[in-house]
């Protein structure tokens, strides 16, 4: 079997695929292409002797964090970490286009300067669908700011950023199956991994289904395009316009998980090099988890430079939505196992000591 039917076999129709985009990367010869999913449109002659798509699938195997940072965690949920900030960025016109504290862009700035010569971000289009994009200066930092919820296939760039847009120093920004995909790709030695100098993780309790949200803002009669910035609270997701704020309720919202965030154990972007976030911080700050050496050293010029201030961050808060993030996945990986023995939902619910309505929500996805 070729590397793309054991992609296939092993990872997608297995439901599997977290749509991280590495393998498209990964095939210099450009056979596979984005279609939703990671797909091959004919057989080629090359895909004989082949299986770099399949090996450069981070789904294939667990990253042990010494393979990253030469070290093991001290703390089971958040991983290995030098020190946690709350941060927000003095630049206005990036407070102004940003997310929350417009960290993630602040330190994109900072590493355009003399670290990097562009980054792999998700911009806006169609509304607020995700698209992958390389940035190459500062305007297409600003324009990647914001949270755009959706599936994005972010590291699919890789290969063209550097192939294409002959950038050989890049920053990657992604959701933290994105930066397994990225270490991933530099354990396995893959050609264009030494490219790849900074990594940026966003935390993550989940993603939701870019088509169900924009049917839904639009079945209450509302242009998606005239959305200011989408957040999630703990009962709800808000979509901010210039004069309104509307509230989805969380039990709809809940419907537009995709099957494998799940299944998905990592909230904080355990392998970053700097994770950034919401939780654990005042209103218009982010939290900032600095976790490598070369990561210190960028934050602390950073911050040295003046251009961001700093507080503290809530730990507690972040560690319980890790410890909820990695209890979750287990409990659905062990609802689907049973399932797979052909239990009923009361059977499942029964042996696993949990609510039936949780175990048909799940199933939802089986
Ligand atoms: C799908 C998703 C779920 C999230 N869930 C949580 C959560 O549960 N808790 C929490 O604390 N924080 C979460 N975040 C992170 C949070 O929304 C902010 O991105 C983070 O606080 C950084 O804010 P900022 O102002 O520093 O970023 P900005 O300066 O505004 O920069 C935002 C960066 O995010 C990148 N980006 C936007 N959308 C995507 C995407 N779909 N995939 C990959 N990169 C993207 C852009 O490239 C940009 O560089 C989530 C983000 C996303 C994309
Ligand atoms: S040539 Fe190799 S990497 Fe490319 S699609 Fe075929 S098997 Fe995959
Ligand atoms: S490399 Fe990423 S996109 Fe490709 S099959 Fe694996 S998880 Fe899916
Ligand atoms: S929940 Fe996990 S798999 Fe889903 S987008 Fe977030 S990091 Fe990726």
């Amino acid at each position: 079997m070729g590397g793309y039917e054991r992609l296939r076999a092993d990872v997608v129709d297995r439901k599997l695929c977290t749509f991280c985009g590495a393998c498209i990367s990964a095939c210099l010869l450009r056979h596979l292409e984005w279609a939703g999913e990671p797909l091959r449109t004919e057989r080629k002659a090359a895909c004989e002797d082949c299986l770099i798509c399949y090996e450069a699938c981070p789904v294939r195997g667990e990253i042990g964090d010494d393979e990253v940072f030469g070290e093991k965690r001290r703390d089971r949920f958040l991983g290995v970490y030098r020190r946690i900030v709350a941060a927000r960025s003095e630049d206005e016109e990036v407070v102004r286009n940003a997310q929350d504290g417009g960290v993630v862009s602040t330190i994109l700035k900072h590493l355009m300067k003399s670290y990097v010569d562009g980054a792999i971000v998700v911009r806006k289009q169609d509304g607020w669908a995700p698209l992958p994009s390389v940035a190459k200066d500062v305007d297409d930092v600003l324009a990647a700011g914001k949270t755009k919820f959706g599936i994005s296939p972010n590291l699919m760039l890789i290969r063209d950023a550097v192939l294409d847009d002959y950038l050989d120093r890049i920053c990657v920004v992604g959701m933290p199956c994105h930066v397994r995909g990225v270490r991933h790709l530099q354990r396995m030695k893959f050609e264009l991994a030494p490219a790849i100098k900074f990594v940026i993780g966003l935390f993550c309790r989940e993603n939701y289904e870019y088509d169900a949200l924009r049917r839904y803002v639009e079945s209450i009669m509302h242009d998606i395009s005239a959305v200011r910035k989408f957040s999630v609270v703990e009962d709800a997701m808000l979509v901010h316009f210039d004069d309104e704020t509307l509230s989805i309720p969380i039990t709809e919202v809940k419907k537009w998980v995709p099957r494998h965030c799940l299944l998905c154990e990592d909230f904080a972007s355990e392998l970053a090099d700097i994770s950034v976030g919401c939780d654990g911080s005042p209103e218009g700050f982010s939290t900032v988890i600095i976790r490598t050496e070369h990561g210190e050293r960028v934050f602390t010029e950073i911050e040295e430079e003046g251009l961001l201030k700093t507080t503290s961050a809530d730990l507690s808060t972040i560690r319980d939505i890790a410890k909820r993030k990695k209890e979750k996945a287990e409990q659905t990986s062990r609802i689907y196992a049973l399932r797979d023995e052909n239990k009923s939902v009361e059977e499942i619910a029964e042996q696993l000591g949990i609510e039936q309505s949780t175990v048909i929500h799940r199933l939802e996805k089986y």
